[in-house]
């Protein structure tokens, strides 16, 4: 598989007719600075696709990019890559969180998008949060697949590796596909488009 082309669709608000046009869409989650933005770039080889480093918070809006992919058999077909605004950055105002979380769960739930599977970025630093918690429930709970990217594993040394390793599987046990990744120096960025485009 590999990815000819990715270009900007819309960013979209509500019901608009991208959201059921029979593309799958592949979703891509995360808390503000997790790398979410560099994630995509390096997922595209694209590097300027998504602005990295944007102040959190600022993206009120679901981007879609459409990107055309060449599959082994060289098949061409296409999907939408969905950037979800990045969640739970705490200098927002409430009423702003809110609006946030209002919209990125309307897409989470909503019963005819085309939503293919979501990608949950997490930093590795950090490990998976309560507000990733909240956000595995409502995707079990609407049947939604889903795998954890966990970015920024140029960060850890071979222990703190290890012991992720450890904590991922005992929480998400063998029902939850979990890929490790830099989105910086692009180490094992194909195992996570392998687990991405596998199914499409
Ligand atoms: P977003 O807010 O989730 O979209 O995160 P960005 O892509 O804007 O990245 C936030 C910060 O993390 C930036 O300073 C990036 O350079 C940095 N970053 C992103 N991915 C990686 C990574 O794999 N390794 C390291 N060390 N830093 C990263």
């Amino acid at each position: 598989m590999r990815i000819l082309e990715t270009t900007f669709v819309q960013g979209v608000v509500d019901e608009t007719a991208v959201l059921y046009d029979g593309t799958p869409h592949i979703a891509f989650i995360g808390r503000s600075n997790v790398g979410k933005s560099s994630t995509l770039n390096a997922i595209t080889g694209k590097r300027k696709l998504v602005k990295v480093g944007q102040t959190p918070g600022k993206t009120r809006e679901i981007n879609f990019f459409k990107a055309r992919l060449e599959l082994e058999d060289k098949q061409q077909t296409s999907v939408y890559l969905v950037d979800l605004p990045g969640y739970g950055y705490a200098k927002l105002s409430k009423t702003q969180r809110n609006q946030l979380k209002e919209l990125i769960f309307w897409y989470l739930k909503h019963p005819t998008a085309d939503t293919a599977l979501v990608c949950i970025v997490i930093d590795s630093k950090v490990g998976i949060t309560d507000h990733d918690r909240e956000i595995i429930e409502v995707l079990n709970a609407h049947d939604k697949k889903f795998i954890i990217a966990v970015n920024k594993i140029d960060k850890l040394n071979q222990k703190s590796r290890h012991a992720l390793v450890q904590s991922l599987t005992q929480e998400l046990g063998d029902t939850t596909a979990y890929v490790m990744y830099s989105a910086t120096t692009n180490k094992h960025i194909n195992l996570l488009q392998e687990a991405i485009f596998n199914g499409i």
